[in-house]
């Protein structure tokens, strides 16, 4: 620090300002010594510009700051910092970019509520400071020290924090929309209720911090690092976290979907991160790795691309389907066979749009039977619907096309001649056929076969058609049963 300006001194004269930084200083304590302000006393204030109470002088102006400190060639030599402002009063105070405040030692300095707004502090030593809702829009915090300050409330819109330390930092309530945080150090930091939209937080340190309801709408969170951060009930919707690593994070209720957009995980680490209520629907997170990742039947995931509508390429199909399986498994992993299910459904439909789109016309049809039939060997519905269709089916058919009743001169089986003289018995004897033909049928169907009635003509067909799907359908139940059971 400049020696034209301090002094290492016990009683000061009284016309200059003599504050002593740090006030509680110990012997062995860092700095190793304490420095005693020599700037002119304020004419109405026992301290300089920098350090007297605001609410007490009326001489704390732009100009009376700018008298008081060293020229800017001495600022330029001094190490470290440009000038030691240690324990500085200016909260509330006009600063604005009237005064360069360029590398200078503020620490724990009050800028509560001081107007800041474009100021210069790059390199600025603000540790421990003060800065409860100061107007920093604009400024510019480069690699700024802001270690133990407290910038809750602060208004920190479009500044400028690239590389800044602000390991344990209070940002609770502050608003950070449009800031540079590229890089910086934020391990520990309470950004709880911070505002953050379209922030640029990639690559930065947010290992541990408290992030809840947090608004990260649009944040950049690209190779960011929010191991063991709490994002519970955070607004992360369209965000982008590709390569972030959320390791252990807490993702309890937060929003990474609405309606028009998603998150991107995409080679996300989710190792052990609590996505317990969270909305997933449509984020992308192919390739990311989901070791022990927490989910619960709260959690939403998406199932995009599946309507047939519109068009998406191979690339897009693989990465989705790459997803649908990841869901699949960790579903698996936490024993929620319905979510598990609906991944299962979404992969299969997937495929099947993509043979169609590919002209694969083997699988397509394979698969389109398979989803028709018992939904991919998960609906136990789809099955009995189809054994209902194929027995109606038939039961409707045989009247038709050939059973009689065993036995000499039996006639066959008709439906009877419409008599609008006598719908009664019309009704009558075409229930009696139907009962008859639906029997016949059911029999067919499960393979009984009894021998009362026997089929004719094309009939024969029908019924050797019907026994096959009788017992393809009881394979089939069986199959769904045995796989739902292992789920
Ligand atoms: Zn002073």
């Amino acid at each position: 620090m400049s020696r034209l300006i301090f002094e290492t001194m016990a009683n000061p004269p009284s016309n200059r300002c003599g504050y002593m930084w740090p006030p509680d200083h110990e012997v062995g304590n860092y700095p190793d010594n304490q420095s005693c302000c020599w700037r002119p006393a304020l004419s109405d204030a026992d301290r300089c510009a920098w350090h007297s109470d605001p609410n007490k002088t009326d001489k704390k102006t732009i100009a009376t700051l700018q008298e008081s400190r060293p020229d800017p060639a001495i600022r330029d030599q001094t190490n470290p910092g440009a000038e030691l402002l240690g324990g500085a009063v200016l909260a509330g105070c006009e600063i604005r970019d009237s005064i360069s405040l360029f590398r200078v030692l503020f620490q724990g300095a009050d800028l509560s509520g001081a107007y800041l707004t474009d100021a210069d502090l790059q390199e600025t030593d603000l540790s421990d400071a003060n800065l409860t809702d100061a107007h920093l829009v604009f400024a510019d915090l480069t690699n700024a020290d802001l270690i133990g300050a407290d910038l809750s409330g602060a208004y920190l819109y479009n500044s400028d924090l690239i590389g800044a330390d602000l390991i344990g930092v209070d940002l609770s309530g502050a608003y950070l929309t449009d800031a540079d945080l590229t890089n910086a150090d934020l391990s520990g930091a309470d950004l709880s209720g911070a505002t953050l939209p379209r922030t640029d937080l990639s690559d930065a340190d947010l290992r541990g911090a408290d992030l809840t309801e947090a608004t990260l709408y649009k944040a950049d969170l690209r190779g960011a690092d929010l191991t063991d951060a709490d994002l519970a009930d955070a607004d992360l919707t369209d965000a982008d976290l590709t390569d972030a690593d959320l390791t252990d994070a807490d993702l309890t209720n937060a929003s990474l979907s609405n309606t028009a957009a998603s998150a991107n995980l995409e080679r996300a680490n989710l190792t052990r991160t609590d996505l317990f209520d969270a909305h997933l629907r449509g984020a992308e997170f192919y390739a990311a790795v989901t070791t022990d990742t927490q989910i619960n039947e709260g959690t939403e995931f998406g199932d995009h691309y599946v309507s047939d509508q519109g068009t998406i390429s191979h690339a897009e199909s693989q990465q989705a389907r790459w997803c649908a399986r990841t869901v699949e498994q960790v579903a698996e992993d936490n024993a929620l066979p319905d979510t598990a299910r609906e991944a299962f459904l979404t992969r299969k439909r997937l495929k099947r749009r993509e043979a169609r789109d590919e002209g694969k016309r083997g699988t397509w049809i394979h698969l389109t039977v398979s989803e028709l039939l018992m939904g991919y060997g998960e609906s136990f519905k789809r099955v009995l619907i189809s054994a209902v269709v194929v027995i109606g089916t038939a039961t409707l058919l045989y009247p038709w096309l050939g059973v009689r009743p065993t036995g000499e001169d039996s006639a066959k089986l008709t439906y009877p001649a419409l008599t609008p003289d006598a719908p009664i018995q019309f009704a009558t004897e075409l229930v009696d056929t139907l009962l008859t033909a639906g029997y016949f049928s059911v029999l067919t169907f499960t393979t009984l076969g009894f021998g009362d009635l026997r089929p004719v003509g094309f009939g024969r067909v029908i019924a050797t058609a019907e026994a096959g799907f009788g017992v393809t359908l009881f394979a089939l139940f069986v199959f769904v049963l045995g796989r739902r059971a292992t789920r």
